[in-house]
């Protein structure tokens, strides 16, 4: 499985001299295994994956955790999409109050953009999920809902016995006073137990965490707890703050691990960063 991060901001793209290590577009991750392609999420860094969108791909998949803007402000502007001999596959997570057809036409189509969804070239299909486990080609992939404001879900994404998880918008720690004893009560477990790599928020330092409680995203320290009581090999701290520059990205990681030891590697996710995780079953 090969893990291409083409947007690692949360909230607003954040492009900035001071943002060029880790990068200002926001949340877009894409996921090869052979000639099957699954895009997680459509933020503005979907742009440069369309620009660079390699041959020999006829069908896309693009996985939504949620409607938020900053997931799906690229969507309009990924050329794929303008082409009409594309399978796109548009997954997201089913909401009680109107179908993502809907959510998603609000988005794309006038005023807000001249396009609309229902006249893309490609036409794409649009396939709710929820509590879900589905196959795309090769990858097996388990959606589940997790602790954000509206319908959100994150991702499991397994191929042989490697596994990717991603949980770009994530508060694990709102209304559990446990957190984070109670593994199996704890949101998005289920999804990233036993990662090879988990991509999870870490949006606040722990004072900018404070007022926001309940705005569905991480402190850095609370990343940290939750990739320990997973049990992951590997956790990038994705979703980035767009006020955060790359220095105090740094400054703040180092804040957070402090003189503790954790049981598996820790980064920034930054654009441009690509992992080959191998199957162990064929490496
Ligand atoms: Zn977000
Ligand atoms: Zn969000």
């Amino acid at each position: 499985m090969k893990i291409t991060i083409w947007g690692t901001r949360g909230s607003i793209p954040a492009p900035s001299p001071e943002n060029n290590d880790f990068g200002g577009n926001t949340s877009c991750v894409e996921v090869r295994q052979g000639d099957t392609m699954v895009i997680l999420d459509a933020g503005s860094g979907i742009r440069r994956l369309g620009d660079a969108f390699p041959s020999g791909i006829s069908r896309i998949d693009i996985l939504l955790t949620h409607l938020h803007l900053d997931h799906i402000m690229g969507l309009g502007f990924f050329m794929p999409l303008y082409n009409p001999n594309m399978q796109v596959n548009i997954w997201g997570p089913t909401s009680t109050r109107e179908s993502l057809l809907t959510r998603l036409q609000r988005y794309l189509s006038p005023p807000l953009f001249p396009i609309r969804l229902q006249d893309l070239p490609c036409q794409p299909n649009i396939i709710e999920i929820n509590q879900s486990n589905f196959e795309i080609g090769p990858l097996h992939i388990t959606s589940s809902y997790v602790c954000h404001p509206g319908p959100t879900v994150g991702y499991r994404i397994e191929s042989g016995n490697t596994v990717l998880a991603y949980i770009p918008d994530h508060e694990p720690a709102l209304g559990s006073s446990h957190f984070p004893q109670e593994k199996d009560w704890t949101s998005g477990y289920e999804l990233a137990h036993g990662a090879d790599l988990l991509l999870h928020d870490a949006q606040y330092t722990p004072d900018e965490y404070q007022p926001r409680v309940g705005w569905g995203h991480s402190s850095m320290g609370d990343a940290l707890k939750f990739a320990t009581i997973a049990g992951v090999k590997k956790l990038l701290l994705f979703h980035h703050d767009p006020s955060h520059t790359d220095q105090r990205l740094r400054e703040l990681l180092q804040n957070a691990m402090g003189d503790e030891t954790f049981p598996f590697e820790v980064g920034i996710a930054a654009e441009g960063d690509v992992f080959d995780l191998p199957d162990p079953e064929t490496a």
